[in-house]
């Protein structure tokens, strides 16, 4: 894997609180790196590292080459950044906005010009070049930003949770423009708290009160932290006990409710008959697939236990 990010022992405080605590990982040229974490785990402060706009307390990245802690002006010429409040004047015009980024980065003239038309096109904005960026709905807006973010032509772009509060078919249509942009290399490092987008990245980091437990493509995370089998439980008329009997059977770890029905998770000895029987003649189990949410709970609730078990230590 040729590295385009290179992160090592990154740390940053604030005041006595560390917000990201010695991460350290690589991204791959072109790769799809997703970057998930709850609320306030350290993902924004992360990226703003990595942009060269925040510097690290401690450790250091290499970003394009260049150290984020040693050469942050040269990092941020060589990134795209699309923040999560992104920087759009909504007054401006679309094309005077990406006129404004393209002075920033030293773009001009007839170059510039044509890069706009290129990134337009890109982008799927052909015509709405004279809208006012505060007419367009969310999704545009949102796409913009984009093309703002890489009309410089960056070899890595950072987007903070790029998709917040647009609706599906606008995010799916910005996630095929993403994988467009990684299949002609350029490396993409993104946060999202939409577990479904998740899967759309190569590989992903899990961030836990500014530690990264756990870093894998989408498919190792599920075998490594749920494992067994996970099994959709529905039918007509599920006893009112039903919790309480599924979770009766030997090689159930987990039960959960589900819309009708109960999402139930087994070690892999466990079969349907196993799980329907107790419910009565109604009751039909099938396996379902594990999800990257189940994978998030998992690391989150790993990591309880083990700073609960820390917390024990230390007070004994
Ligand atoms: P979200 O998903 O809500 O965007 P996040 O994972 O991006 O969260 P950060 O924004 O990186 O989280 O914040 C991590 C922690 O660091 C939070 O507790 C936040 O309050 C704290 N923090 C961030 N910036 C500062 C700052 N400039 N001064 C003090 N604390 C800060």
């Amino acid at each position: 894997m040729t590295a385009s990010i290179v992160v090592e022992h990154l740390t940053r405080r604030f005041g006595s609180f560390t917000a990201v605590d010695d991460v350290s990982f690589e991204v791959g040229r072109g790769e799809i790196f997703g970057y998930l974490g709850a609320n306030g785990a350290g993902k924004t402060t992360t990226i703003r590292m990595l942009c060269g706009l925040v510097p690290p307390t401690a450790g250091d990245a290499r970003v394009t080459g260049h150290s984020i802690g040693r050469h942050p002006e040269q990092v941020k010429q060589a990134i795209g950044y699309m923040s999560q409040r992104f920087s759009l004047y909504p007054e401006l015009r679309v094309g005077e906005n990406l006129s404004f980024f393209g002075g920033a980065y030293g773009l001009w003239g007839r170059g510039l010009r044509s890069r706009i038309d290129e990134v337009l096109e890109l982008v799927d904005l052909v015509g709405h070049e004279h809208d006012r960026t505060s007419d367009l709905p969310g999704g545009m807006r949102q796409r913009v930003a984009l093309a703002g973010a890489i009309l410089h032509r960056p070899a890595v772009v950072f987007l903070d949770e790029p998709t917040a509060g647009v609706d599906p078919v606008a995010r799916r249509r910005f996630w095929s423009l993403i994988r467009r942009l990684s299949a002609e290399g350029t490396t993409i490092f993104v946060t999202t708290h939409y577990m479904d987008e998740a899967e759309y990245c190569a590989r992903v980091g899990l961030m836990v009160a500014g530690r990264l437990p756990a870093l894998d493509s989408p498919a190792g995370l599920k075998a490594t932290y749920v494992p067994g089998r996970v099994w959709s439980v529905q039918g007509p008329h599920l006893p009112r006990d039903t919790r309480a009997r599924l979770s009766a059977v030997e090689g159930v770890t987990e039960v959960q409710s589900m819309g009708a029905g109960w999402r139930v998770r087994t070690e892999e000895r466990v079969q349907a008959a196993d799980l329907a029987g107790p419910l009565g003649p109604d009751a039909v189990a099938t396996l379902d697939a594990a999800t990257l949410e189940d994978v998030f709970l998992a690391v989150v609730n790993a990591d309880a236990q083990k700073a609960g078990t820390a917390r024990a230590l230390g007070g004994a």
